[in-house]
Formats: structure tokens, sequence, C-alpha cells
């Protein structure tokens, strides 16, 4: 089973999984390139995945589903404007051989979900919309910052060799965020000369390690000590919290530059 990340519009990435002549995507902001790839590679697409309802992840999916009669799954708990399979936290399904596992992890918006599956001999395969990004998280659109951190919680509980395949390349930017709030964090610090090196060869970053990302982001890593001082120093009226912590990173985020 291969994975591939297929960029479309300027920075997001439509997953595409390939086994045995069949492709399953993840996210279709865009149906172009994903028909470009089944074509040029001559593979029929059976399978879609929906994490959130945003047009980035969900416009191309109409017309890929009537082309080719794929199956579609996306979240009970919100509306998309086609047919589909609606899942949450808990349930399961098939693709081929493969069981995927759906998780709630509302935040970016209230009912964004996310999908896990252990491929037979591969590392494991987390789709994670805007949920985790390498290096950050997703904007708090809809949520709040207790179902994100919970949300982000739930999946750092994953398999630290799972293989984050996350919808947008923002993690060069995420990393220099991630600098200011811990300069003195060396793994931080390799990372972002790896991640230098593979865009300036127009390669993705991801997908991400889950491991290396409890190591580095500082968005699963506000109960750190520095951490925690770096946002007390942005924002001395905060608690300790860990929510509160939690809520005024992502506000530091927010408008950083
Ligand atoms: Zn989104
Ligand atoms: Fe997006």
């Amino acid at each position: 089973m291969n994975l591939i990340p297929l960029p479309a519009f300027s920075d997001n990435y439509i997953w595409l999984l390939q086994h045995q002549g069949l492709a399953l995507v993840v996210d279709p902001g865009d149906s172009t390139p994903v028909s470009e790839w089944l074509a040029e590679n001559n593979h029929k697409l059976d399978c879609i995945l929906v994490t959130h309802h945003h047009g980035d992840h969900t416009g191309g999916v109409a017309r890929l589903q009537q082309e080719w009669g794929a199956k579609v799954y996306g979240p009970a708990k919100e509306h998309l404007p086609f047919e589909y399979q609606a899942l949450q936290q808990g349930q399961h399904f098939s693709w081929g051989d493969l069981n995927f596992q759906t998780l709630d992890v509302p935040g970016h918006t209230a009912g964004h979900i996310a999908y896990f599956a252990e491929p037979a001999g591969q590392e494991p395969l987390l789709f994670c919309g805007d949920t985790l990004f390498s290096g950050g998280c997703g904007r708090l659109f809809e949520g709040t910052a207790v179902q994100m951190l919970d949300s982000l919680d739930r999946l750092a509980a994953l398999p630290g060799t799972s293989r984050v395949c996350c919808a947008h390349e923002y993690t060069l930017s995420n990393l220099k965020f991630a600098r200011a709030v811990e300069p003195d964090n060396l793994k931080l610090q390799d990372y972002v000369v790896h991640c230098q090196s593979l865009r300036s060869q127009n390669l993705p970053t991801l997908p991400a390690k889950l491991a290396r990302e409890l190591e580095i982001n500082p968005f699963l890593r506000t109960r750190s000590p520095d951490v925690i001082r770096a946002v007390k120093h942005f924002a001395p009226q905060a608690t300790d919290n860990e929510a509160d912590i939690f809520a005024h990173l992502r506000i530091w985020k927010n408008d950083y530059k």
C-alpha cells in the first residue's frame, strides 16, 4: 500500500492511498489533482474520506463521487452537501484489508473527525485534517481550547510511529513560531534544518512522525515547563490551568508573523 500526497491549491495536500489498482483519497478539496493522478496511474477511485466541512477539504467530493461511484465517509456531527456515511468516535470501517478507526477531534470545527489505521507491516496512518499540523495545530473556528486540547491529547496517545498526514504544508511557518516559544529546544532546531532542506527541494515535510511532534510541537507540549513559562511571558494573565495555557498559546500564534 502506497501513501501519496497530492498538492492542491496553494498549500493543501490531498492524501491518496493506492492498493492493487484502487485508490482512496482524503479531503479532496479539488477533484482535478485526483482525476489527473488516477488517469496517469490507471487506478480506480473507490473511497473518499472527509475530516470536516471546509471547502478546501470537500470541494471536489461531489464530482469524484459522481464520476467514480466512490463510497464517501464523513463526520456525523457536521453537514456535508453530498451523500455520505456518517461516522463518529469509535466507529470502524474497512477499505480492503485496512481497518479504519474514527476519532472525534473537535476544535478547528465542531464535528471534525480523524481517521486512524494500521496497515499490515507498515507504520500506522493518521489522517487528521486541520486538527494537528507539523509544529502546529488548526485554528479554533468553532470549538474551544478545552476541546482542542482534548482532541490533541487523543491524537498524542496514538503509537509514536504513526505517520501524521496533515492537510496543509504549514510546517516551516509553524516551526518559526515553535522556535519563538522554545528557543532552547535542540530537537526542534534539528527538525527546522531537516524541513528547510526538504522545502528547498520542493518536497513535502509530511507525513510527520507522531513521536517527533511530541518533542517539537508546542501545541502538544503545553504541560512542559518551558512552554508554560513562554506563554506566561506572552500573557501574564494566564493561569496555570492547562486549557488556559493552551488557549493563550493559540492566541499568541494567531497573530504571530
Ligand atoms: Zn479547515
Ligand atoms: Fe484546510
